[in-house]
């Protein structure tokens, strides 16, 4: 951008001074990261200065190398949450015990790491449902790098139970472990996604299902669990990670019961790294806004 007085041209900000940040992933070019991050800039005048960057797995330590010259912040998702832990010299308590970073702010050439998506699922839970997680029951059907990122932060938040369910149990059993060292007063129990008596009193017992698989992302995908089960408890709020309408969503409309898709988390998230990276609040409707223009999105 440039502003023309008496013949002279004055950059406003050279390329060379404007911070820049970026979402790694690989795939990436689905990601809505830039259209909602760059609408937060541009409303504080700071331009449009994120974008997206497929990294492979094995080219890792040469990003690494042109963050630490370059980059201001970035995001990552699949397959590098886990894969940056080394490199960072500050990490947040919950990150860290989850083994997840999707937010790394550079400062003088280091990285400090944090996870932002147990706070996206925390603050939708409250625009969705009206709800905060203190004292609450949660069951997690799904035990991946979404139940873990989130699974820490409800229960550094106070979550009185964690009721977790997956196709592999013993994915499930060690994030019990982890999640029972880390917050000992929430209490946690483990079944496998198949176990329906099991599975009928998580679903009773609780106030939240966090539907964490990744099933109901393709329209031929089978839902996670018997839909019979959301008949179990009339006042279970059901919250789904995946961002358009899936088997879960559908059925939980029929019973009418409270429910949600996966959008408030993923803009929340994206809102407090950007909290974290300027300090300044995130326009929030800003960030839905130019989330919602992006490219259109494949997988969430
Ligand atoms: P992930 O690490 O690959 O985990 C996938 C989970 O789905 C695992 O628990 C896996 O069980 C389960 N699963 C996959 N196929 C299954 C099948 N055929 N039957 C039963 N269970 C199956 O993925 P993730 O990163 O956790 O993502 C999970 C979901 O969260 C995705 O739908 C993604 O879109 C969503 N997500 C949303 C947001 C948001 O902001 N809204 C953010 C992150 C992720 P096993 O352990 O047995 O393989």
């Amino acid at each position: 951008m440039y502003i023309i007085t008496c013949f002279v041209i004055y950059p406003v900000k050279s390329e060379k001074n404007m911070k820049k940040y970026v979402v790694i992933g690989d795939p990436v070019a689905h990601s809505r990261s830039p259209g909602m991050q760059n609408a937060a800039f541009a409303h504080y005048g700071l331009g449009r200065p994120y974008d997206r960057l497929l990294v492979k797995a094995e080219k890792f330590e040469e990003f690494v190398s042109f963050a630490r010259r370059e980059l201001a912040g970035f995001n990552l998702t699949v397959p590098h949450k886990s894969l940056i832990l080394p490199y960072l010299k500050t990490v947040t308590p919950a990150a860290a015990a989850a083994g997840s970073v999707n937010t790394v702010t550079v400062i003088d050439g280091e990285f400090h790491g944090d996870s932002t998506d147990g706070y996206g699922l925390e603050m939708a839970l409250k625009r969705n449902f009206g709800i905060s997680p203190a004292g609450k029951r949660f069951v997690f059907a799904g035990c991946g790098g979404a139940a873990h990122a989130t699974a820490f932060h409800l229960a550094e938040q106070g979550a009185k139970s964690i009721f977790l369910a997956n196709r592999t149990v013993a994915k499930a059993e060690e994030l019990a472990g982890k999640l029972k060292e880390f917050a000992p007063e929430t209490e946690v129990e483990t079944a496998a996604l198949n176990d329906i008596p099991r599975l009928q009193e998580f679903f009773r017992k609780a106030d939240v299902l966090i539907q964490a698989t990744s099933l109901g992302l393709r329209e031929s995908d089978p839902p996670p669990f018997p839909l019979e089960l959301l008949e179990e408890n009339r006042e279970l709020c059901v919250y789904d990670t995946i961002y358009h309408e899936t088997p879960v969503q559908k059925r939980a409309k029929e019973l009418d019961l409270k429910y949600a898709d996966g959008m408030w988390m993923l803009i929340y998230q994206g809102a407090r790294s950007f909290e974290i990276w300027t300090g300044k609040s995130a326009p929030v409707e800003e960030m839905l806004r130019g989330f919602q223009e992006d490219t259109p999105c494949v997988l969430y």
